[in-house]
């Protein structure tokens, strides 16, 4: 097996090599937006000047281009998650639209009063709210997981949760705020056995393992781009294709028809059914450009790479006086903590003088913040391009933030 030569790779990021008020940028935000390859921005370069015009519409030579260019971007994902055919992959803006298109489309058609369903108590807001919107709407009913003190689900509670009543299981893979892992297939396989539907929130998995939605026996599975070295306002809806099929369209416009009538219309079949209007064509080459990119690496080395750089986090923070870690021990690439006399925005404000670029805050999971007595935490989130170095100029800098604050 070849040795991954990780310095080199870092070196294809052209954004890392800058100054930041005055020291080396340390990129410890990558959970939040991961950054780009010159393999990708050199995509995005060449569709503008070269290939540049509107999909599926024009019968000209640049319009097919782009066509093509965004169905290879398609059969790119496609493959990336090993889906049985291009047509269970949707476009979409992110993570995000990816979770309200399936609250709002698949949820107006399958989700009643009466029904549940169910989240756990570690969802990100964007597979929240929707959820909460739904059963607005319909007089569903949320139920949620419990988080344990160490930051995984309380499966003890799954038989009384997960009952025939629930129609959909929506979790995240991997938690934005805690790191946990969470058991996918066990949890789909839980869901099937009481007729239930899941969605897998792959924001923080999509780009750091290996994701295989036939083994998974997945339903449906979001992504964003912006998290995989790709654009932002570019992501992906993984669906069956028998559950796309089911699924009325949402947004109606151009692109998604195929024939228009004063009073109503009809509709092209899945995925163009949910895409209507002008998509996000340099953004969908830009995904396949960045999928191919990760690929070559490999997401087996991505992974075992970002869980080191979590371990050698965890080791390094133990040695700052009362500093917190939250979440488990077995982990994705980021490392959420706490220093009692230091509020997270103070920590975070700290660091940027430093050029450490951290995350403060809540993380969008208010409520899992609230369970846990906490103001936020202050989370260092990492990538393949990361090095140890960074993490010991990481506590270098956290140690002096403890004496400055002390
Ligand atoms: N779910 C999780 C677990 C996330 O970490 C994020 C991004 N922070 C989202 C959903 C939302 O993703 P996006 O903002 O790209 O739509």
């Amino acid at each position: 097996s070849h040795q991954t030569d990780w310095h080199a790779i870092r070196a294809d990021f052209p954004i890392l090599n800058q100054e930041v008020r005055g020291h080396p940028l340390i990129y410890f935000d990558s959970a939040a937006s991961s950054q780009k390859p010159r393999a990708v921005l050199d995509a995005l370069l060449h569709y503008y000047e070269r290939d540049n015009a509107n999909v599926h519409r024009g019968l000209h030579e640049l319009s097919s281009r782009a066509t093509e260019a965004y169905e290879n971007a398609r059969s790119k994902v496609a493959r990336y998650l090993n889906a049985a055919t291009p047509e269970e992959i949707v476009f979409t803006r992110g993570t995000t639209e990816g979770i309200n298109l399936v609250a709002q489309a698949w949820g107006s058609r399958f989700v009643r009063e009466g029904d549940v369903i169910l989240l756990t108590e570690m969802e990100h807001h964007s597979n929240l709210v929707p959820w909460q919107l739904l059963a607005q709407r319909t007089g569903a009913t949320l139920r949620f997981i419990p988080v344990n003190e160490d930051g995984t689900l309380d499966l003890t509670e799954l038989p009384s949760l997960l009952t025939p009543e629930v129609k959909i299981f929506a979790f995240t893979h991997i938690s934005n705020s805690l790191g946990t892992i969470n058991p996918a297939a066990e949890l789909i396989a839980a869901s099937h056995a009481v007729g239930a539907i899941t969605l897998l929130d792959a924001a923080q998995s999509g780009g750091h393992l290996p994701l295989d939605v036939q083994a998974l026996n997945a339903d449906f599975v979001v992504i964003s781009g912006h998290k995989m070295c790709a654009p932002t306002g570019i992501g992906a809806l993984y669906g069956s294709a028998e559950l796309l099929e089911a699924t009325p369209p949402w947004h109606g416009g151009g692109e998604m028809i195929v024939s228009v009538g004063f009073q109503s219309s009809t509709y092209k079949p899945a995925p163009y059914k949910f895409e209507a209007g002008t998509p996000n064509i340099a953004g969908a080459v830009g995904l396949g450009a960045a999928i191919d990119y990760l690929e070559a690496i490999g997401r087996d080395a991505i992974f075992a790479h970002d869980a080191d750089l979590a371990a050698y986090a965890m080791r390094r923070l133990r040695e700052l006086p009362d500093l917190r870690i939250h979440g488990p021990e077995r982990r994705g690439g980021l490392v959420g903590f706490t220093m009692p006399a230091i509020h997270p925005h103070d920590l975070t404000t700290y660091a940027d003088r430093y050029g450490l670029a951290l995350r403060g805050g809540h993380h969008c999971n208010q409520p899992l913040m609230k369970k846990f007595r906490l103001p936020g935490t202050t989370r260092a989130s990492f990538y393949f391009y990361n090095t140890k170095e960074e993490i010991d100029r990481m506590t270098e800098i956290l140690f002096q933030a403890h004496h400055f604050f002390a």
